[in-house]
């Protein structure tokens, strides 16, 4: 497949490089959504790659490994154990990155042979998708200095992440293991889009794990704006102002418990509330979350990069 026929992806280029099964698998495998190789956990070698449909297993030959099971290669991928064809996930992943309605993702459906994907599919699919931008984000941030300050308002989230594990193949991906099922906890400042991500250690979120955390990015003397977790109660005994809002209230998430407009929002600020209200397929990303998807997707429109691309952790 030649590059440059891929840098800016559309549907006809879709159905055109991967419209088929094989096509698929050749185009996971070139950016590491599937392993080419794989270490033996006994034998510390190379174990041998079997290419046989769907997408071939591992197997070692050394001493008794040689009686052992197969290793599918999609273990531990996007792959693992999925009822859709290749074919499919990548639809549903291109659907993903261009805000695709479930009756767009209906219409274009070229990769469906007969049934239409259930609204549960396409929710599972966009998750994993969300997923996969945050452990992307997490990879890519740079910490400048702290945020917030004195007359500052820092709104602070966790969000659960990893309910299906996620691995980019060969990619060394810190996280893959890390995030199966974890909190992340999420930063940012009003009128700023330095959001700060960090993974809950141990899985935890009780005072003692996010209190540092918060300490790490955000200075005294901010103004902290959380939902109700007991956990955030301390935080006037660290120098923080502390404000609870009820993030998950879909209808205001900027707005507090008695009703009054916690903020002078900024104008980036109300395109990530417009954001809030997009179809999600009854499934509302939390804040956390939302302005995660939000600041990737402005990433990619001022970098002028491609969604699906970026979706595979491509650099351009
Ligand atoms: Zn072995």
């Amino acid at each position: 497949m030649c590059h440059d026929a891929t840098r800016q992806w559309n549907i006809v280029k879709m159905v055109k490089y991967l419209g088929t099964h094989e096509q698929c698998v050749a185009f996971a495998e070139v950016n590491g959504l599937l392993p080419k190789s794989r270490l033996c956990p006994m034998h510390k070698t190379q174990m041998a790659l079997h290419k046989r449909h769907p997408v071939g297993f591992f197997k070692c030959s050394r001493g008794n490994c040689r009686t052992k099971s197969l290793i599918s290669r999609a273990a531990g991928t996007w792959f693992e154990g999925i009822r859709l064809s290749f074919p499919q996930v990548f639809y549903l992943m291109y659907c993903f990155t261009h805000c695709f309605t479930r009756e767009s993702i209906h219409r274009e459906d070229y990769a469906s042979v007969g049934r239409k994907f259930s609204s549960a599919t396409i929710s599972d699919w966009y998750s994993y998708c969300r997923e996969a931008v945050v452990i992307f984000q997490l990879d890519h941030q740079e910490f400048k200095g702290k945020i917030g300050g004195p007359g500052k308002i820092v709104q602070i989230d966790e969000s659960k992440f990893g309910k299906r594990k996620y691995n980019r193949g060969n990619n060394n991906n810190l996280y893959e293991d890390a995030l199966e099922g974890h909190w992340v906890l999420g930063m940012i400042e009003d009128g700023s889009e330095d959001l700060r991500l960090e993974v809950c250690p141990d899985n935890v979120r009780s005072a003692e794990v996010l209190i540092p955390l918060i300490r790490k990015h955000v200075q005294e003397g901010t103004t902290i704006r959380t939902d109700f977790w007991r956990a955030y109660e301390c935080l006037p005994d660290y120098g923080y102002t502390h404000e609870k809002v009820n993030h998950s209230d879909p209808g205001n998430p900027f707005i507090a418990e008695d009703g009054t407009h916690t903020q002078r929002i900024e104008s980036h600020w109300r395109v990530v509330k417009r954001f809030f209200y997009k179809d999600n397929y009854n499934n509302p990303a939390n804040f956390a979350d939302v302005i995660v998807e939000f600041l990737w997707r402005r990433e990619i429109e001022k970098k002028n990069t491609d969604p699906f691309n970026s979706l595979l952790g491509k650099r351009e």
